[in-house]
C-alpha cells in the first residue's frame, strides 16, 4: 500500500487507497479506552466504509469482548494473559480469533491493516505502534507518549519503512489540517491551544491542593484517567509540543501554546507573511478521528455543528507556567532534547499513576518529574536514546528512579492534611 516515503504529517500526501472499492481495514490498540469508543461511534456513523481486522485491550475482557462483537472484528486480543480465559469463553461460538499478552498484542498490531489506531494509553503503546510502523503500516496516531517516549526511533523508523503517521491528537490534527502542504520553512510558529484544564482559574495553593476526583473533572473533553491528569496539571501540553516537535520537524523555539478556554481553536499555523490559518470544531474528537480514517477524503459524522455567532467570543490567554510548572518542565525537557522527554514521560507515567491511586498529592508530580529529570541529567542517564530499545531502557530508569524519589519522601499535598 505504501509506495512513497513519508516521515512527518507535514510533508505527507495521500498514500492511503481511496474509497472506491473495498472498505478500509482498520485495527484499534487501545479499543475499549475513551478513543477506542469514539473510534467505534465513527464506524458506526460510516456504513460500508470500515471493517476491522483486530481489537486490543488492557484488561477488561468482557469491554474487549462487547466491542470485538459490536465491530465484527476478526480477533481480539488482551494484553493481560490473566483474562485469556475468560475472553476465550466470552466469544466461545462467534468465529472470532482470541489472544492474549504483550506478544499477542505485537501480533495484532502486524496484522494486514490499512490503518492502525493508536490509542493505548502510555508507554505501553509503543511496542506495537512501532511494529506496526516498521512493517510499513499506516497508523492514525493519538497516543503521544510514543513520541515523547521514543519519538527520534518512530521518525527514522517511519522515514525507513515509508509508514505514514496520522496526527489523530485534536491539535496536531487541526495543525496537520491548517498546514495545508505549506513549505515547513515558510512556518513562523505553530501553536497549539490548551482549554485549561478544570484547575485554570484556581490558585496555586488550591491546585496543590486537588484530588483525583477534581482533576478527573475536566470542563470540555471526556477523555481517560491519565490524560485527564496530564490535562488538569498542562503536563498533557507539555508532551503534546514535544509530540509536534517529531511529527512536523519544527524545533523548540517554533512551538508556543495559547490557553483557550473555548476549546474551539485547536492549533494554528503562523507563517511568514503574517498569515494564521486554524484548525477549529467543537470539542469532540469523533472530528479527528473521522479525519484520520477518511483521509485525505473526508467522512459525515454527527458531532456538534460550529456556529461561531451563537458562541459570541472565543478568548485566548498566555499560559501561567508558575501555577503549572508541569508545562515549563516538559518544555525545558523539550530544549534539552536527547533522553529528556523520555525520562520526562516515565517519571510522568508513575506519579501520575500514583497520584490516582490517591498516594500522593497534586504537586508531588511536578516535583518528583522535576527531580527524576534532574538526577538522571546528572548520572547522565538521559543519553539521546537512538533506538526504541534504547528509549524503552532509559524509561525503565526513569520509573524506578521515580518509584525510589515518591516512596522515599512524605507524602504533601491534599494528603498531607
Ligand atoms: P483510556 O485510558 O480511556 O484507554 C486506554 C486504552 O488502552 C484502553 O483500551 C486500555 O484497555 C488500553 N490499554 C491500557 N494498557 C494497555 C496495554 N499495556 N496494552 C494494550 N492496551 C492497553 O485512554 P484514552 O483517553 O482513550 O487515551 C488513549 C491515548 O490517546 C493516550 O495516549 C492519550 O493521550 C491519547 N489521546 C486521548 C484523547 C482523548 O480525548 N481521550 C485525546 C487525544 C489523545
Ligand atoms: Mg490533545
Amino acid at each position: 500500500m505504501q509506495t512513497t516515503q513519508k516521515n512527518s504529517a507535514a510533508d505527507s500526501a495521500p498514500t492511503l487507497t481511496p474509497f472506491t472499492g473495498a472498505p478500509r481495514r482498520l485495527t484499534i490498540l487501545g479499543a475499549t479506552g475513551s478513543i477506542g469508543r469514539s473510534t467505534a461511534d465513527v464506524i458506526a456513523a460510516a456504513p460500508g466504509r470500515f471493517v476491522v481486522e483486530a481489537v486490543v485491550g488492557g484488561r477488561d475482557a468482557q469491554a474487549l469482548a462487547k466491542m470485538a462483537i459490536e465491530l465484527g472484528a476478526a480477533c481480539a486480543v488482551l494484553a493481560d494473559p490473566k483474562g485469556y480465559q475468560a475472553l476465550v469463553a466470552l466469544l466461545a461460538g462467534t468465529g472470532i480469533e482470541v489472544g492474549a499478552g504483550p506478544e499477542a498484542v505485537v501480533e495484532a498490531a502486524l496484522r494486514p491493516a490499512d490503518i492502525i489506531v493508536a490509542a493505548i494509553s502510555g508507554a505501553a503503546g509503543v511496542a506495537p505502534t512501532h511494529a506496526a510502523l516498521a512493517a510499513g503500516r499506516t497508523i492514525a496516531l493519538a497516543n503521544k507518549e510514543c513520541l515523547v517516549c521514543a519519538g527520534a526511533a518512530f521518525m527514522a523508523t517511519a522515514k525507513r519503512s515509508g509508514a505514514q503517521l496520522l496526527p489523530m491528537d485534536s491539535e496536531h490534527n487541526a495543525i496537520h489540517q491548517a498546514l495545508g502542504g505549506a513549505d515547513p520553512a515558510t512556518i513562523e510558529k505553530m501553536i497549539l491551544t490548551a482549554s485549561g484544564g478544570p484547575f485554570r482559574t484556581w490558585t496555586r495553593e488550591a491546585i496543590d491542593a486537588a484530588t483525583p476526583a477534581q482533576a478527573l473533572a475536566h470542563p470540555n473533553w471526556s477523555m481517560g484517567p491519565k490524560i485527564s491528569v496530564d490535562s488538569a496539571s498542562l503536563m498533557n501540553k507539555g508532551l503534546e509540543l514535544i509530540e509536534a516537535h517529531f511529527l512536523f520537524g519544527v524545533e523548540a523555539a517554533r512551538l508556543d501554546v495559547l490557553v483557550h478556554p473555548q476549546s474551539i481553536v485547536h492549533g494554528l499555523v503562523a507563517f511568514s507573511d503574517g498569515a494564521v490559518t486554524a484548525g477549529m470544531a467543537h470539542p469532540d474528537m469523533k472530528t479527528p478521528i473521522a479525519h484520520c480514517l477518511a483521509w485525505p477524503e473526508r467522512i459525515p459524522t454527527k458531532v456538534r455543528r460550529l456556529d461561531l455567532a451563537e458562541l459570541g467570543s472565543l478568548t485566548f490567554e498566555r499560559a501561567d507556567t508558575d501555577r503549572f510548572p508541569a508545562l515549563r518542565i516538559a518544555m525545558d525537557a523539550m530544549r534539552h532534547g536527547a533522553g529528556m522527554p523520555t525520562v520526562l514521560n516515565g517519571a510522568n507515567e508513575i506519579a501520575v499513576a500514583r497520584f490516582l491511586s490517591g498516594s500522593i498529592g497534586f504537586r508531588d508530580i511536578a516535583r518528583s518529574v522535576e527531580a527524576v529529570c534532574e538526577a538522571m541529567e546528572r548520572a547522565g542517564e538521559a543519553g539521546e536514546p537512538l533506538s526504541v530499545d534504547d528509549a524503552l531502557a532509559v524509561d525503565h530508569i526513569a520509573r524506578e528512579r521515580a518509584r525510589i524519589h515518591l516512596d522515599g519522601r512524605p507524602h504533601s499535598g491534599a494528603l498531607s492534611g
